[in-house]
């Protein structure tokens, strides 16, 4: 059964606020000490009916703001209703595809809640269940959580479903992709039938509308910027060369970008490796991010890309999920990736909060046919840069020809530009949060607890 979706509601105007939105003080303090003044689009049009308890579906991918968009309403609904924590009964439940999108919606919690006395935890797996038992046991009243860790913990009955009030399914489409679908089911079984559910994806394809119908009761649904419309701010541009160049094409690029972090995108894990150990032969301090890593090992090399001591990261797709860092002015897609999907994924970790960014795919002859599904799912040809030493001429010369999924076939060729070869969309030019409001200089939240008043 397909759900029945009610269609976007709230044409908020450009000028909404947070202090528009009927959000308590503690929360307002904590946005403000934030520097959030404008939500985001999908903060402004999901926050009114989330408040009302309505279940949700929300199409938007990283980087629009969605994780407040559910955070800050859980915060309120939790406050509202003070109940002490239960011991292994949380009263809110975030699922995240990965460890590192789990840690990040953590931090986020403990931002937005930390003048209110509420208590969080997140679990995921790759390290050691010990003390997550322990938190738990002690009651916590938001867990966010992987669903591997999640089964693992309930199977041995070290948490139990039955008090959540709030459910979140986030990245659903991601999760699917990574193969959770029975985890996730399951876990919906576990859950009470009077409760709220929130669902969150990039894009919805036939199998996250059937999750969605076994998960959602009437739900509002919000769909912002979607998944075939490329982040607008950014500025992609495909480098066509041979693949032994590709390194020195980096370091190429890399120098050619005298400040902001660099995040390079390669399909395989060994290859993470590698290229670091290549670009330190020439120079270039990188540290490598995937799955093959521990937790503790990708936190610091995540920590010393954020702090700028690297500023190069080399990444997996899965490794890459909840990176939130703040100053990536370049992503490059070392390899394309082999779902169209990530590329848009993959490019949405520069541009972020309002800022610029600028993604450059490498594309060998082997690649071609992974450029014609990534420029088929974003519906544009993405300009090609032809001015840099590596540019294999006989590659170039073979344009590929595209259907852009309206049936005509064109040659790959550049839009024209304005940016020296840079694609701009012409909607683009304001911030995607609204303009006024600043997205850097933000503090980071520190600790697993909201704040210093939380009890233990
Ligand atoms: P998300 O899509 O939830 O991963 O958020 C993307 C980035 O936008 C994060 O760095 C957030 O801290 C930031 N952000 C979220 N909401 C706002 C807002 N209303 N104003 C400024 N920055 C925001």
């Amino acid at each position: 059964m397909t759900p029945t979706l009610t269609p976007t509601p709230v044409s908020p105007s450009p000028s909404t606020t947070f202090a528009d939105l009927a959000l308590v003080e503690p929360i307002q303090r904590a946005l403000a000490e934030k520097n959030y003044t404008i939500p985001s689009p999908i903060q402004a049009q999901s926050i009114p009916y989330l408040l009302q308890g309505r279940d949700f579906i929300g199409i938007a991918q990283t980087g629009t703001g969605k994780t407040a968009a559910f955070a800050l309403p859980i915060l309120q609904r939790l406050a509202a209703n003070p109940a002490p924590a239960t011991s292994k009964r949380p009263r809110a439940l975030i699922l995240a595809p990965t460890r590192e999108l789990a840690a990040q919606i953590g931090q986020s919690f403990a931002t937005y809640g930390r003048y209110l006395k509420l208590t969080h935890t997140t679990v995921f797996g790759g390290v050691n269940i010990g003390p997550q038992i322990r938190t738990l046991s002690r009651g916590v009243d938001v867990l966010i959580a992987t669903p591997g860790r999640l089964m693992d913990l309930e199977n041995q009955r070290h948490v139990s479903l039955d008090k959540v009030e709030v459910f979140v399914l986030d990245e659903a489409d991601r999760m699917l992709d990574l193969g959770f679908v029975h985890e996730i089911k399951r876990i919906i079984t576990k859950l009470p039938p009077r409760r709220q559910s929130l669902l969150f994806s990039a894009t919805m394809p036939p199998a996250i509308q059937d999750l969605a119908s076994s998960l959602v009761h009437n739900p509002a649904r919000v769909e912002v910027t979607p998944v075939s419309t490329t982040a607008e701010r950014i500025d992609q541009q495909v480098c066509f060369l041979n693949r032994g160049d590709k390194c020195r094409a980096l370091v190429h690029f890399f120098k050619q970008q005298p400040d902001g972090l660099v995040l390079v995108f390669v399909r395989m894990k060994h290859m993470a490796n590698k290229l670091v150990e290549q670009l330190a032969r020439d120079g270039v301090q990188a540290e490598a991010i995937h799955g093959n890593k521990s937790q503790a090992a990708r936190q610091r090399a995540l920590e010393n890309f954020r702090a700028g001591r690297s500023r190069v990261l080399v990444a997996t797709d899965i490794a890459a999920r909840g990176i939130d860092v703040k100053g990536i002015t370049l992503v490059v897609n070392y390899d394309l990736p082999e779902e169209p999907e990530s590329y848009v994924h993959r490019i949405g970790r520069t541009a972020r909060a309002g800022l610029d960014g600028k993604a450059i795919a490498f594309c060998d002859t082997s690649e071609r046919t992974l450029l014609r599904q990534i420029e088929r799912l974003i519906r544009r040809p993405i300009p090609v840069l032809k001015d840099h030493p590596f540019a294999a001429a006989a590659a170039q010369d073979a344009a590929p020809r595209v259907d852009y999924g309206n049936g005509i076939d064109r040659v790959h060729r550049p839009s024209p530009n304005r940016n020296g070869g840079g694609f701009r969309p012409s909607s683009g030019g304001g911030s995607r949060f609204g303009g006024a409001r600043s997205g850097e200089g933000q503090a980071r939240s520190g600790g697993s607890r909201f704040g210093g008043r939380n009890r233990r």
